[in-house]
């Protein structure tokens, strides 16, 4: 089963559009387990509100690694 986020989830329908982004979908969202590790529904679980452009590697989309 895939991430249960997915309906509320903000960055998923950018993860879902756009292609370059696909990856992310593949190694957290459409997992059966994996998506546990993801840095937004780890802090969702926690209770805290995820900042609407977290990756699920903790990174923020649009910046890029120096
Ligand atoms: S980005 Fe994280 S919280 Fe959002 S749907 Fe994917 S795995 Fe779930």
């Amino acid at each position: 089963m895939p991430c249960p986020k997915i309906e509320g989830c903000p960055l998923y329908p950018e993860l879902k559009l756009e292609l370059s982004l696909k990856i992310w979908r593949t190694h957290y969202c459409d997992t059966d387990e994996d998506y546990r590790r993801c840095a937004r529904y780890k802090l969702s679980q926690s209770g805290e509100m995820p900042h609407p452009r977290l990756m699920p590697n903790g990174d923020f989309l649009g910046e890029s690694k120096k």
